[in-house]
């Protein structure tokens, strides 16, 4: 196999072979044939000259013959056996018999041919034949002359093929050596991909006409693979701008310009990950009341605001602190390198100032807090989630806390959290162990004094907690997702409760009950079963009061609206609870066709030392009898605001100077005829101070 390759692998050697068999091929033929000839015609030659020897002795010896002259015979053919070649002579009589014989002694050495050359000359006289003469000679003298001649053959074959193969050394190089070049070239170009090269070009034959084809062929690469390779520069410049711009948007927040969410969160952990003495504060900021304004103003100049406090933030911040959007009204503040606790409360409070700065916006001003949760790693967490979470629930405790303000992280925060779990746990039990009771709360007509409404405010009997009331677990089932289902009860057990009241009440009596925004929110399948169940009680739909809150109004939402106008369409009334604290606007009043309002407890609690409680009161009352809209005071307490809140022209009272929310049992046996029943027209009041609990109510209507 190698030797072939060696042979045959390459064009060169092949070139060479071929030659070399040609050159080989023809020296022998003509080698052979000349051998041939030569061998005939040296044979010739020497029958010609044995004949004429003979023939020059045939005279002489037919004579010595016809004498019977065997000596002189004898002398005349000895002779011959000097040639060397000859064996031997022979004259034989006419009769055959042999006259005289002469023998060569000699034995030549060479004896190629071992056939014997025959030469027979007639001894004639005058046409009478006397005999022969027979010489007979070996071919020693042809053998010497082809020996000769094959030595002679074989140097003209060495030096054809000596020739043959200094031809075909020069053919090479002026046939295969472009080509070999060539070759060389093509192969360079395809190890180093440098289209730049060029084969020389050698020859002007074909070879050479490839050469320039080659290098042409090359050339268009070159000028190719060059624009393609601006092409490709231009492409990667394309590409790894829109790779900026991708990572731009992918890292920054659309609105605001800030970083986002995701780059915050890689910073964090960068920063985690790449030194092991770093430090800094996280500090979660959130908005209060921003979803207000929000849905007042609408989502434009929402946006509009975010991006005024973003510039603040911005502004407020040191050189080395960064302030990222998480979303909504969410905000992250990093601050490294921090030196001491005190320096981030001066950044917190620098923060929170510039926010409390009024805004004008569209030329509108508006006012915006924020509340501040502190996380310091690695102090309070050496994760980039338990730091966030820990200055989210940070923040949570500012929010708690009255808001606009900031609190440091305190583990004393998980444990709420883990309490918080807890009572998660301790409702989804409650709820399935059915441990929630309605309490109702009577709602007096201020001019008649008669008590014509209750509202059902829900209490949990907790097996072990006791008595738990709804500020500390209404929130945490909104936020656990618990709301729907419980309120679903609430309205189903106040409609049973209201249909077992109306059975002793006379006159209109109406229940209201408390809607959370979150039940307005989902699906309506609970206000159609609702209303099934209301239907399968007989009961008239107008006896059921609604409270909402008023931000629920001003919600946009579709949903909302046809939930709100469905309840309406049924004949019950809308009642806004907590009015004044939220950002109430009168045209949502006048749209959505409100029944009743609620004042705040918190303007009732001012009235008798705030005149500006009172004429916020008074306004609020007009203002509602502007709209037919009827006026419930809550949480009065003392016979004074009553008296004002009546001058007032408010139509209706709840608080504890009437009573406090009672079990229905206790409700109905106190203002519906049992056996202790309290003369509805004369119940008022029943308490005269806030200090009065139940059981003093209790007491006083001699339930107890
Ligand atoms: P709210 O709707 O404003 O209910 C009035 C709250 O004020 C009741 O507290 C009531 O006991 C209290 N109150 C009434 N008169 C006076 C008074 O003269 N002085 C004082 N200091 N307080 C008075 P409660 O029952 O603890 O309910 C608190 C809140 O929980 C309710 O406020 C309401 O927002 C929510 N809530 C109660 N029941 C339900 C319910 O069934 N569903 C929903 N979603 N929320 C409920
Ligand atoms: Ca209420
Ligand atoms: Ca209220």
């Amino acid at each position: 196999m190698n030797l072939q390759r060696l042979l045959f692998g390459s064009l060169n050697a092949k070139l060479l072979m071929i030659l070399m068999l040609i050159a080989s091929f023809t020296s022998v033929t003509a080698a052979v044939i000349f051998t041939v000839y030569e061998l005939k015609t040296v044979t010739d030659t020497e029958r010609i000259r044995l004949n004429s020897i003979a023939n020059i002795l045939a005279p002489n010896l037919t004579a010595a013959v016809i004498f019977q002259d065997e000596y002189t015979v004898n002398e005349l053919i000895k002779p011959l056996l000097s040639q060397s070649n000859i064996v031997s002579a022979r004259v034989i009589d006419a009769h055959g018999n042999t006259f005289v014989d002469v023998l060569s002694g000699v034995k030549n050495n060479v004896q190629i041919f071992t056939e014997i050359m025959i030469i027979t000359t007639p001894l004639k006289m005058e046409g009478v034949d006397y005999g022969r003469l027979e010489i007979k000679a070996d071919y020693s003298l042809v053998e010497k002359s082809l020996l000769f001649f094959a030595v002679f053959l074989l140097g003209i074959l060495a030096f054809i093929l000596a020739l043959s193969f200094l031809l075909a050394l020069f053919l090479r190089k002026s046939l295969i050596q472009p080509l070999i070049h060539l070759t060389s070239v093509a192969d360079l170009v395809t190890k180093t991909n440098n289209y730049s090269v060029r084969s020389e070009v050698l020859s002007t034959d074909e070879v050479g006409n490839l050469a320039n084809c080659f290098n042409l062929m090359l050339e268009t690469i070159e000028q190719r693979d060059h624009s393609l390779e601006i092409q490709v520069q231009q492409r990667t410049n394309a590409l790894k701008l829109a790779n900026n711009q991708l990572t731009d948007q992918a890292n920054s927040d659309s609105l605001s310009g800030l970083p986002n969410r995701r780059y915050i969160l890689d910073k964090l952990s960068d920063l985690i990950d790449n030194s092991s003495d770093t430090r800094f504060a996280v500090l979660g900021l959130d908005l209060d009341g921003f979803k207000e304004i929000n849905d007042t103003m609408g989502h434009d100049y929402g946006d509009l605001l975010l991006t005024a406090v973003s510039r603040r933030i911005v502004n407020a911040l040191p050189d080395d602190a960064l302030v990222a959007r998480l979303g909504g009204d969410e905000f992250i503040v990093l601050v490294e390198k921090i030196e001491s606790r005190a320096a981030i409360e001066a950044i917190a409070e620098k923060i929170k100032t510039t926010i409390t700065q009024r805004f004008v916006i569209k030329g509108k001003h508006v006012y915006v807090t924020t509340s501040i949760g502190i996380a310091v790693f690695p102090d309070d967490g050496v994760t980039v989630e338990t730091i966030v979470k820990y200055a989210d629930l940070a923040m949570y405790k500012s929010k708690a806390n009255g808001r606009n303000c900031y609190h440091f992280f305190h583990p004393e925060m998980l444990d709420n959290l883990v309490k918080k779990r807890a009572l998660v746990e301790d409702l989804r039990a409650g709820i399935r162990n059915g441990e929630f009771e309605l309490y109702y709360q009577p709602i007096a007509d201020l001019m008649t004094k008669k008590v014509c409404k209750a509202e059902a405010l829900i209490r949990w009997n907790h097996p072990t907690r006791g008595v738990v009331p709804p500020l500390t677990f209404i929130a945490v089932a909104e936020e656990a997702g618990l709301i729907k289902e419980l309120g679903e009860w609430v309205a189903l057990t106040a409609a049973s409760d209201l249909a077992d009241i109306l059975k002793m009440a006379t006159g209109n009596f109406q229940i209201s009950i408390n809607v959370s925004p979150l039940q307005f929110k989902g699906d309506e399948e609970w206000i159609l079963n609702w209303f099934d169940y209301m239907s399968d009680l007989g009961l008239n739909q107008d006896a059921i009061i609604v409270e909402i809150t008023e931000n629920l109004l001003m919600e946009s939402e579709e949903s909302i609206r046809s939930k709100l106008t469905k309840l309406k369409d049924h004949g019950i009334s809308i009642a806004i609870d907590d009015f004044g604290v939220g950002y109430s606007s009168l045209s949502y009043l006048q749209k959505m066709d409100v029944d009743i309002l609620k004042i705040d407890k918190s303007f009732v609690d001012d009235l008798a030392t705030e005149s500006n409680s009172r004429d916020l009161c008074r306004a609020m009352i007009m203002m509602a009898h502007h709209l037919d809209i009827k006026v419930v005071a809550e949480g009065i307490e003392t016979e004074l605001q009553k008296q004002i809140l009546s001058d007032f022209g408010c139509e209706f009272g709840q608080g504890y100077l009437f009573s406090e929310p009672l079990p229905l049992n206790m409700f109905k046996q106190r203002y519906l005829g049992g056996p202790m029943a309290v003369n509805l027209a004369t119940t008022l009041p029943l308490i005269d101070s806030v200090n009065h609990g139940r059981c003093l109510v209790a007491e006083k209507v001699g339930l107890f």
